[in-house]
């Protein structure tokens, strides 16, 4: 049987191209309430209800910023909420013209019998409840599958258990409307240069595209969301058109062109380091029959928590910051990024979290 032609197949292709437009990307701002109360702790901010709304609202209202924006990612509890004035996220969103999408997976699990390395888990009912999420307004879904690079890392069990959980996923997304992001993110974490980070991208790539067609998952209908290919977080930095060069090799080699767009995730990279990168590859000449672009979660935050720390009266300065990230982001999709945004507070620092947990 070919590829799935359900109900949404062209509502599904539409959306995702959407997301793709050059110029817009997604901010990742699913966190879930645990990581999200690391960020806000690190600003000495309570993790309550009212905080992690007030933070979201800061980003979503922030004056232009919708512009730069195709998509945004909502953990459950984001969805339902409002602005203080009371008019719905999901309202806010869609008049800026910005696709609200849902994370739906519950997180990782270990596998037995291997050194820590795990599965996602939230198969079980998914589809009720991508049927509820379309609902609420939600177009496109989110699962983070996690595999490292170690001395005998990724296993092949850890390979092919992700690939099919990410294939399961998509189709299970697709049949009730949703458009699902593929993120197979292969951690920073360790001291492996950027050859073999390279060598694991395209072997998880391939794995994962393979299970995609074999789950019969209408490919035009999703997106990607790689880790850039760098060296581990313990070994020397390279440039940017480095990373560009070997990136964009690694996805021509395994990447599908009916894949719309690829929405990279920023993975522990600072702010700056993250535009620069994804602008270089805008920038590098060759073949690239996909949109290159952005769904970044801490890269596109940091300096916007630090200038808020929770208080009311820096909401405005807080809002530059994010508005200043967003528009070099969109620069980045075009290629067209100068390196000149105004650095806030923490815009050069690196995020990196060892054993990312999302
Ligand atoms: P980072 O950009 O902070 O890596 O997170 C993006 C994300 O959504 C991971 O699932």
């Amino acid at each position: 049987m070919s590829a799935f032609k359900g109900k949404y197949h062209d509502e599904l292709i539409a959306n995702a191209t959407y997301i793709g437009t050059p110029g817009k990307g997604i901010l990742a701002a699913d966190e879930s309430t645990g990581t999200i109360g690391k960020r806000l702790s690190s600003i000495n901010v309570e993790n309550s209800e009212t905080n992690r709304r007030a933070l979201r609202e800061l980003l979503f209202t922030t004056p232009g910023a919708l512009q730069y924006l195709s998509g945004v990612i909502l953990f459950e509890e984001t969805l339902y909420q409002k602005t203080a004035a009371g008019k719905p996220f999901v309202d806010v969103l869609r008049e800026g013209g910005v696709l609200p999408g849902i994370k739906v997976d519950k997180g990782t699990v270990e596998l037995a019998g291997t050194n820590g390395e795990t599965t996602t888990q939230g198969l079980d009912g998914l589809g009720e409840r991508c049927k509820k999420y379309y609902e609420a307004g939600a177009r496109f879904a989110k699962w983070r599958a996690v595999l490292n690079i170690g001395p005998s890392e990724p296993s092949q069990l850890s390979i092919n258990e992700n690939a099919n959980g990410l294939a399961r996923y998509a189709i299970i997304c697709q049949e009730n409307g949703l458009v699902p992001i593929v993120e197979p993110e292969i951690l920073v974490d360790g001291s492996h240069d950027i050859h073999k980070c390279a060598e694991v991208t395209e072997r998880v790539l391939a794995a994962c595209y393979k299970a995609l067609n074999d789950h019969h998952v209408l490919l035009e209908g999703t997106l990607l969301k790689p880790n850039m290919v760098t060296p581990g977080s313990d070994s020397p930095k390279v440039a940017p058109e480095v990373i560009a060069e070997h990136t964009v090799r690694s996805l021509q080699r395994t990447m599908p062109v009916a894949v719309p767009a690829v929405v990279f995730l920023s993975g522990g990279q600072s702010e700056e380091e993250a535009t620069l990168n994804l602008n270089a590859m805008n920038k590098l000449k060759g073949k690239k029959p996909w949109t290159l672009s952005f769904s970044f979660g801490r890269a596109l935050q940091q300096s916007t928590l630090k200038a808020w720390a929770g208080k009311e009266e820096n909401i405005k300065a807080a809002q530059e910051a994010f508005l200043t990230r967003a528009k070099a982001n969109s620069e980045a999709t075009l290629g067209t990024y100068k390196g000149d945004a105004k650095l806030g507070e923490g815009a050069a620092e690196s995020l990196h979290v060892k054993d990312y947990k999302y």
